[in-house]
């Protein structure tokens, strides 16, 4: 006999308080099930398309079990964020938000995998996911001669978390400063006066700290002067672009992909050096679903001279499949047989490219360790690491 479950209004109207409103229009036809990535997980059932019923009865959180509640907590962690649902659902639910009010209970009551919690007391403590020291953010930058931003210049580079302290990731800001110079645009960095744009933090809930290292950055760039700022990841951008105009905000924010084809087009970059190589692009969810970029990282690749360009089919622009590492899925362990990142570098393997293009740090994150952890013979690089070699 299935359980009765009683509706707790108080649950219901605190997620919707929380931003959960969109539970609302959805009438429950199920396709966001049908597209969700991890429909492709044989081992998993995640039934995304009675979320939003559950909230509308306050059903969240229903069972006082504990093997109950951990089930529940995991299936609310699974969702990526990856916009795949909202991008084909009839009623324009956006499943990210729903998840993301839900979430934000879980965290006020601390009923969140450990992982996060970990890396939301780092992103508050130290301003980045990793703990590294504060001070350490713009080391990088010294290396490389890239000097502080002032208000003159064209640009503000800033490069995300990923980048500023991992090793791998830092020859993606390199590549792309190589870029710019080579383009004459001038570009400073913050270094340790700007923190996590907290996009990851934000869609796992942890609201306070979000709007806490959010506000500080917006009076950081202010205080700069930063008019415009070109960054790397899809995810940084859409918070700079969406999310802190609301915080106050008053700057133009471009990913890199755009800046790079547009610099290209208007001739101030030539790529000339033949690559030689088939390469595959994967469309990151914050760029393509999320902000409608799919042409310019493309443009890009394409002016490589010997780049030949594939595409994974059915499953391109914007139907790509999620890498696993969106709505803080990069920070959590994913047993083997449970990982997205696998099977879309399954797919991309199967067009007999050489190299897989990314334009987001937490994609080239995901597809190194799989390809690590899978043994395939495919390189993952950022659109900026292969236009630097071609410049
Ligand atoms: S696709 Fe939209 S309307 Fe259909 S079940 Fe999913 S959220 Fe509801
Ligand atoms: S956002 Fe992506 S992962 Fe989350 S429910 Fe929708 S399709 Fe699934």
């Amino acid at each position: 006999m299935n359980a009765i479950i009683r509706p707790d209004w108080d649950i219901r109207d605190a997620i919707l308080e929380m931003g959960g409103t969109d539970a609302y229009k959805c009438y429950q036809c199920g396709k966001c099930m049908a597209v969700c990535p991890w429909t492709h997980v044989e081992s998993v059932v995640f039934p995304v398309y009675r979320t939003p019923q559950s909230v509308k009865f306050g059903a969240i959180m229903s069972s006082e079990d504990t093997a109950d509640i951990e089930r529940e907590v995991d299936e609310i962690y699974r969702c990526v964020a990856c916009e795949s649902c909202t991008t084909w659902c009839p009623h324009g639910v956006s499943m990210p938000d729903i998840m993301r009010g839900i979430r934000r209970i879980l965290v006020e009551f601390g009923s969140y995998p450990s992982e996060l919690s970990e890396s939301v007391s780092r992103v508050h403590s130290s301003g980045n996911p990793f703990g590294e020291p504060r001070e350490r953010r713009g080391a990088w930058a010294e290396e490389a001669e890239i000097p502080s931003f002032e208000p003159e210049m064209d640009y503000l580079y800033s490069p995300c978390c990923v980048p500023a302290y991992d090793p791998r990731a830092a020859k993606v800001a390199n590549a792309t400063a190589e870029v710019l110079r080579k383009a004459g645009v001038s570009f400073g960095v913050l270094g340790d006066r700007e923190a996590c744009c907290g996009e990851a933090i934000r869609r796992a809930g942890a609201e306070e700290v979000f709007q806490e290292v959010a506000a500080a950055n917006v009076n950081a760039f202010s205080d700069a002067g930063v008019r415009k700022a070109v960054v790397t990841s899809p995810h940084c951008f859409r918070t700079f672009d969406r999310e802190y105009p609301e915080l106050g905000a008053d700057f133009e924010a471009v990913h890199q992909s755009q800046l790079f084809a547009r610099l290209i087009e208007q001739g101030q970059l030539t790529p000339a050096k033949e690559l030689g190589k088939k390469v595959v692009y994967h469309d990151p969810c914050a760029l393509g679903r999320g902000s409608g970029i799919y042409d310019e990282p493309r443009q890009v690749l394409r002016s490589i001279p010997g780049l030949e360009l594939v595409e994974i089919p059915n499953y391109s622009r914007e139907y790509s499949l999620c890498c696993g590492g969106g709505g803080g899925g990069v920070w959590l362990e994913r047993p083997k047989g449970e990982r997205l990142s696998d099977i879309r570098l399954g797919q991309a393997v199967a067009t007999g490219a050489e190299v897989l293009a990314v334009a987001c740090p937490y994609c080239l994150q995901m597809f190194e360790d799989s390809a690590k952890t899978m043994d395939l013979d495919i390189e993952v690089k950022d659109v900026a690491e292969l236009l630097a070699e071609s410049l």
